[in-house]
């Protein structure tokens, strides 16, 4: 155990990241590819979970960030353990199965492995989307305690659909991020983790912030190491960044986890809670639970 967290604290953390991520998506899905200006002329600040956008979603209604999330907490949970096979399997089910939105990227690596079975992608300077780390936090949770396998089972998932370093780097940064937020670190040393990042990889920088919140996996992770680290709270980080635009259900669903694994469950808006469809709350709980039962952490097989 750490000084802050006993593991019933860090089961409490765990819920609030993967609700943050539900909840990120869900607020930011309406107002994905719009510009800020766009934004604040239709609406004002929008902090409240109102649906719409090029999606027509009901308000509460998650996207590819949430459900490429739960493919990969299922798939642990059904074998209970790591099945990189298996968390490509659910992949390939959910994208059957027609989901409302769904990346190029993601869309052509999953095709990949449905028609040749291959579970890695092959380089390509094109895959440094976001769509890797959006979905990063189940293996979060599972791999608390063992720093290598956080790394190997980061850059395993990821590869099913993006193989570029900044993408993996990202994956990795932002995995231990989490895990760090929830384990009740506090901003300066998550601050230095960041260091440790862009100290490696400089197109991170994000001071001074350039403002754009594409899907492009610098500008993604600038965003929220941005609005992460210039507000002091779960609400005001989530409005400030989907205010943003661009891909603002995707920063919304990072910034959403690291947030809530930082602020903890109390400071999730019951308001935007009470959005969300009632079987899918259930579900990420239970999965929380379960990913952080399955980890080095609670098993006590912890390494460094
Ligand atoms: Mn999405
Ligand atoms: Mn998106």
């Amino acid at each position: 155990m750490t000084k802050t967290g006993t593991i019933h604290d860090i089961g409490e953390r765990a819920r609030a990241a993967f609700l943050g991520l539900a909840v990120g998506d869900a607020l930011g899905a309406g107002l994905e590819f719009m510009t800020p200006g766009e934004i604040s002329a239709k609406y004002g600040t929008v902090q409240e979970i109102i649906g719409g956008g090029w999606l027509r979603l009901k308000p509460g209604q998650i996207t590819d960030d949430t459900e490429m999330s739960l493919c990969i907490a299922r798939a642990i949970d059904r074998a209970g353990g790591w099945s990189l096979q298996g968390v490509a399997e659910h992949f390939a089910a959910w994208l059957k199965a027609r989901p409302i939105d769904v990346g190029d990227t993601c869309r052509r690596g999953i095709r990949h492995f449905m028609l040749k079975g291959v579970l890695e992608v092959p380089y390509n300077q094109w895959d440094a989307g976001n769509g890797a780390c959006m979905r990063m936090l189940p293996v979060a949770l599972h791999t608390l305690g063992n720093n290598r396998l956080l790394e190997k089972y980061a850059l395993e998932q990821a590869r099913i659909t993006h193989n570029h370093p900044l993408s993996d780097a990202a994956c990795v940064s932002m995995g231990r991020l989490v895990q760090l937020a929830m384990m009740g670190c506090s901003k300066t040393r998550l601050r230095r983790e960041v260091e440790a990042l862009l100290a490696r990889h400089e197109n991170f920088r994000f001071e001074p912030y350039r403002g754009l919140a594409t899907a492009y996996i610098v500008d993604t992770m600038q965003t929220v190491f941005h609005f992460f680290f210039k507000t002091r709270g779960f609400e005001q980080c989530l409005v400030a960044i989907v205010n943003q635009g661009g891909d603002a259900d995707t920063t919304g669903a990072i910034a959403g986890m690291l947030a809530g694994a930082y602020y903890g469950l109390e400071e999730i808006p019951k308001r935007w809670l009470k959005k969300l469809d009632k079987r899918l709350l259930t579900e990420i709980l239970a999965l929380s639970d379960r990913m952080i039962s399955l980890s080095p952490l609670a098993q006590g097989t912890t390494r460094p």
